[in-house]
């Protein structure tokens, strides 16, 4: 076995190969750039080579630098984590030439699945099912508008070096196939530097359904069943599960046995996942297979019992698989969110800036119940510009779907972020979403169910009651300290009870909130009905908890049920953030709440003559000038920040009257870039 290896990456990945390599007795060494220099991988391992400047061009994706360090530190193998250079064949070249051995497939097999219309002609030798369309290199429009007419519409334009679901687009008549045709040709040769097309029929509202596949040297090849990765935005995945609700015991088979049919026409080695997409009847396509280790490969970890980076470290190292496709069991279920620092209010577009709170839930398996979170960040750490936005992973495990879907609600409820925004309230409100519970996806659900963007839900029924009791108790517990710091306590007999009035996303509530113990901090709150006729009348809910001032997080039990709010104060109130959704709440005596009635409400300062900058980035350009007149969505200009360009359009047909901006500045969020009439 390996004494010391070296993770060519960062981020959550570096650090969770970290953690099986020292559990195995190995050595560990980092590489970093310039920005990641307190980075927790580099925190995490033995060693650290520093490999260059912030950008990964010049720092993590130069292969020399990478060999050097390993050369330097002694590192006898590397593992490339996913994305940088882990499906870069050259690098696995290089490295076959310096001796030095690489944690992952052959070169042949990186190769050929690198290349989507390669590895569709290899798949269709294999037997295995492809999407029909054209297995070619199609050379110019007219070829590609003949084509799709073939195929027949919708079609699917793809870029045969395509990846991260960028050059891909969706055409579904002649005028869109040469549109489709020319942006994907463009985006392929900018993004990947290789503009080869291909055409593939688009398979309406389909499954993404991928097979784990491990490999050894010894041509032991087996699958670990199948994730779900159907919640997609943009083509990218944002929730997984394992196993998939949708297969059956018949197709799970058959999708395996044909995973691993493909991996032996290759001479496959390593972990590996093969992609397909899943029509209604279960028919499967194979879409590419990927030649490393997948973001969400812990699901399959966790329904599995196998650690992926061990049998991955043990194959490089010429050990023969310890698993027989016999011994790969299905336990229960697991879930993962992939927690990004993007702001799901604008448009999700990326946010930066230091973690000023960073409280994930604890990490534990407890009655048959596991929280995992996968992550490379700390409180206190940065969130930089430069690389890909994902802060970290949250997997939950249980010993069914529904109670997996619970048991993640929980512990979104639990992580506590603030100084960026983050997806949380998104990936919270999809665990509450019926359709997600009924397990009725397709890759299109979150366009279907968020067609204009996703907007701040406001608390109703149940949860409204929850926020509204919650607040009440905060509130008890601010006059009992008071009530202590006057000591007014003296003797401990009186047992309070208060008239309050809470104020929440707009509505109010008239409570009556009595001590039930005076040794006690537990409440029996009574919701007053509202009807005079039935004064008196409402619903009385228990409420404990141990919570105290300055904890982010409210822990407590309302009527047997647990709950937990994340608290943070605003100015004569506090924000409740619960299930996703976030409510300013304010507590007032009965006089307190005639009077806040008179209070003038704040109007918000007037922006729509402004253009501000929404996210902190990089201008790339400026496409307008000044007394220039611009139209409704006519392009103004275009901001870079986490490798995405931005395109900022005009809401309204105006005259721009003042530039203040120019390409290459680097604004904050919210700069004015521009003015208008
Ligand atoms: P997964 O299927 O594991 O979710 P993705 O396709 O989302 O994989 O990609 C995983 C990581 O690899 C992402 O960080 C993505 O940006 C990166 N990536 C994937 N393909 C490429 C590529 N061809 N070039 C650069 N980065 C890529
Ligand atoms: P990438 O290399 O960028 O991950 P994939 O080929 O794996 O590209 O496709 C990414 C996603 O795009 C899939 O998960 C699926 O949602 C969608 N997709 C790709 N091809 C098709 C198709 N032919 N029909 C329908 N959806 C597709
Ligand atoms: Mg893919």
């Amino acid at each position: 076995m390996f004494k010391k290896i070296l993770i060519a990456n960062r981020g959550e990945i570096a650090c969770r190969v970290i953690k099986s390599a020292r559990q195995m007795g190995i050595a560990t060494v980092a590489v970093y750039s310039d920005a990641d220099k307190q980075a927790l991988h580099v925190q995490m391992a033995d060693e650290a080579v520093h490999v260059g400047s912030a950008a990964a061009a010049e720092s993590y994706l130069v292969a020399e630098k990478i060999i050097e360090a390993a050369k330097q530190t002694g590192a006898e193998a590397i593992h490339p984590g996913y994305g940088f250079l882990s499906e870069n064949a050259d690098f696995a070249k290089a490295l076959e030439k310096a001796g030095i051995a690489f944690i992952g497939p052959n070169v042949k097999a990186i190769e050929v699945m690198g290349d989507k219309i390669e590895s569709k002609k290899f798949a269709n030798e294999a037997k295995v099912n492809t999407v029909p369309g054209y297995m070619g290199e199609i050379k110019d429009t007219n070829e590609a508008i003949k084509i799709a007419n073939e195929i027949g519409y919708p079609v699917m334009i793809k870029a045969s070096a395509g990846g991260g679901g960028k050059g891909m687009r969706i055409a579904n008549s002649v005028d869109e196939v040469e549109e489709g045709f020319n942006a994907s040709k463009s985006e392929a040769m900018s993004s990947f530097g290789d503009d080869r097309i291909f055409i593939e029929k688009f398979i309406v509202e389909p499954r993404h359904i991928e097979i784990q596949v491990l490999a050894d040297k010894h041509g032991n090849v087996i699958y670990l069943a199948e994730r779900e990765c159907s919640i997609q935005r943009r083509n990218q995945k944002v929730l997984e599960e394992a196993p998939s609700p949708f297969l059956d015991e018949k197709t799970r088979k058959a999708m395996g046995e044909q995973s691993v049919a493909l991996a032996k026409a290759v001479d496959y080695e390593s972990a590996g996942t093969v992609e397909f997409i899943v029509d209604k009847d279960r028919n499967f396509y194979f879409l590419e297979m990927n030649t490393r280790l997948q973001v969400e490969h812990p699901v399959t970890e966790l329904i599995t019992g196998v650690d992926l980076v061990e049998q991955m470290i043990k194959v490089a190292a010429g050990e023969k698989l310890e698993y027989a496709q016999s011994d790969i069991k299905i336990n229960g279920w697991a879930i993962e969110s992939r927690i990004y620092a993007e702001d799901p209010f604008r448009n999700f577009l990326p946010s930066t800036g230091r973690l000023v709170r960073y409280q994930p839930p604890k990490e534990e398996t407890r009655d048959g119940l596991t929280i995992r979170n996968d992550t490379g960040v700390y409180e206190g750490g940065e969130i930089s510009i430069y690389y890909d936005p994902m802060i970290a992973k949250l997997i939950t495990h249980a010993p069914t779907r529904e109670a997996a879907i619970d048991h993640m609600a929980d512990a979104l409820d639990q992580f506590y972020i603030d100084g960026i925004q983050h997806n949380i309230p998104f990936l919270s409100a999809i665990m509450q979403h019926p359709r997600w519970v009924s397990g009725n996806l397709s890759t299109s659900f979150i366009a279907d169910e968020y067609p204009d963007g996703f907007e701040p839900r406001t608390p109703e029924g149940e949860e409204l009651k929850i926020l509204t009791c919650v607040a009440a108790a905060i509130d008890f517990l601010g006059n009992k300290r008071r009530r202590h710091i006057t000591d007014q306590m003296q003797g401990n007999k009186v047992v309070f009870a208060e008239q309050r009035s809470v104020q929440i996303s707009g509505t109010n509530h008239e409570l009556h909130v009595e001590q039930v113990d005076p040794q006690k901090d537990d409440l029996k709150i009574h919701f007053k009905s509202s009807d005079e006729n039935k004064k008196g009348e409402g619903e009385v809910l228990n409420v404990s908890t141990d919570w105290w001032f300055g904890q982010p997080l409210w822990n407590g039990m309302i009527n047997d049920k647990k709950v937990s709010v994340q608290v943070r104060p605003v100015m004569n109130g506090f924000e409740l953030s619960y299930k996703g959704l976030t409510s300013e709440t304010y507590v007032y005596t009965s006089r307190e709440a005639e009077l806040e009635q008179l209070m003038p409400v704040k109007v918000a300062p007037d922006t729509s003559k402004l253009l501000l900058c929404p996210m902190p980035g990089l201008v790339v350009d400026i496409m307008v000038k000044e007394g220039e007149e611009v139209k409704v969505g006519q392009s103004l200009c275009i901001v870079e920040a986490m490798k995405m360009e931005n395109i900022l359009k005009a809401e309204r047909a105006t005259t721009v009257t003042k530039i203040n901006a120019e390409a290459g500045d680097s604004l904050a969020v919210d700069a004015v870039i521009m003015e208008f009439e």
